[in-house]
């Protein structure tokens, strides 16, 4: 039975690489209809995280040229999630699919996805099979990560970025997730239902930069630890208790110096150590804290996560 499938796009300053996107993208949609795996009404959704080029402009283009094109145009920038997240909860489908504009994920193995959903999957999940096509620093830097955040208890699908496809069911599960910052790659697979993967080789960007300097990357990944563990919290507790046992161990080192021996322990190195010791210990603690605290700040006011400005 054919479902209707609409692929959410987001897209920043894409103007290089949207119109090659886009043919791509229309002949995955007019294969699927023609063997029958998709509705007619099955669309693609462009959605323009607040561009400064000309990505808007061409959105509006390429969705007077073929009716399967449509766009949502954010009031200003707000990130990848976020954008992500205003196609998920206002687009209509049996299955969504969520994609990179910059064709780094194949968008043939959309077909695949399909196949996976009619089989039984509610959510599809694309992972990557090489990283031959990132850097060293970026391959090196994801595997760490991936391994950290399994060791904090975070499940997340290895070598798996936001490419996958959504039935609806788990796309309305996604509503009940309140937070304002989302890290869906996180949050997907809190949701459970069938799950399956299917394998892809990551190419290169097709044209243009990209949008995720180290600085953003960083402050992704830290936003990934804070939203799902609370394991760096235990560590500063067990970090105390370590420092507490030796500091007991050491009073009783003193103790016998002084009272057994009628010695005095020598005094500034046994001093300074411990209070500069003790200060980064603690001012580095209270870094781990302030994080989840402005965390909770941040959630607490609960803005909204985006305005729509326009759709074509
Ligand atoms: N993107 C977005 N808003 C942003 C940054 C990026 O919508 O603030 C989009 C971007 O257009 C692309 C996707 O998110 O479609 C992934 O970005 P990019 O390819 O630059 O990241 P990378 O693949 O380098 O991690
Ligand atoms: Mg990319």
């Amino acid at each position: 039975m054919a479902i209707k499938l609409a692929i959410i796009v987001p897209c920043y300053n894409e103007e290089e690489v949207l119109p090659e996107t886009n043919r791509r993208l229309l002949e995955v949609l007019t294969r699927l209809q023609d063997r029958g795996a998709v509705t007619p009404d099955s669309a693609i959704h462009y959605v323009d995280d607040g561009s400064r080029d000309k990505t808007w402009p061409l959105i509006e283009a390429l969705s007077k040229g073929d009716g399967r094109v449509h766009g949502i145009k954010l009031s200003r920038n707000r990130g990848h999630q976020a954008a992500l997240m205003s196609g998920l909860l206002t687009v209509p489908g049996d299955a969504l699919v969520s994609i990179d504009a910059d064709l780094q994920d194949d968008v043939t193995v959309i077909e695949k996805m399909v196949d996976e959903h009619a089989a039984g999957a509610e959510v599809v999940y694309g992972v990557r099979d090489s990283r031959a096509t990132d850097t060293v620093f970026k391959r090196n830097t994801a595997l760490a990560y991936y391994g950290l955040m399994r060791k904090m208890g975070v499940d997340l699908v290895h070598n798996h970025a936001d490419f996958r496809l959504m039935g609806r069911r788990a796309v309305e599960a996604l509503r009940e997730y309140g937070e304002t910052n989302m890290f869906l790659r996180g949050i997907v697979p809190l949701v459970g239902y069938r799950a399956a993967t299917v394998r892809y080789d990551r190419a290169e960007r097709f044209a243009g930069e990209s949008k995720y300097p180290l600085r953003k990357m960083l402050t992704f990944a830290l936003e990934g630890i804070t939203s799902f563990s609370v394991v760096p919290l235990r560590l500063i507790t067990l970090l105390g208790l370590v420092i507490s046992v030796a500091s007991f161990l050491m009073i009783l080192f003193v103790v016998y110096v002084t009272l057994v021996l009628q010695a005095v322990v020598p005094g500034w190195a046994s001093t300074v150590v411990p209070i500069y010791f003790l200060g980064g210990i603690q001012m580095l603690s209270m870094g781990v804290l302030g994080e989840y605290v402005a965390k909770i700040y941040l959630e607490t006011k609960r803005r909204p996560r985006f305005f729509i400005e326009a759709t074509v």
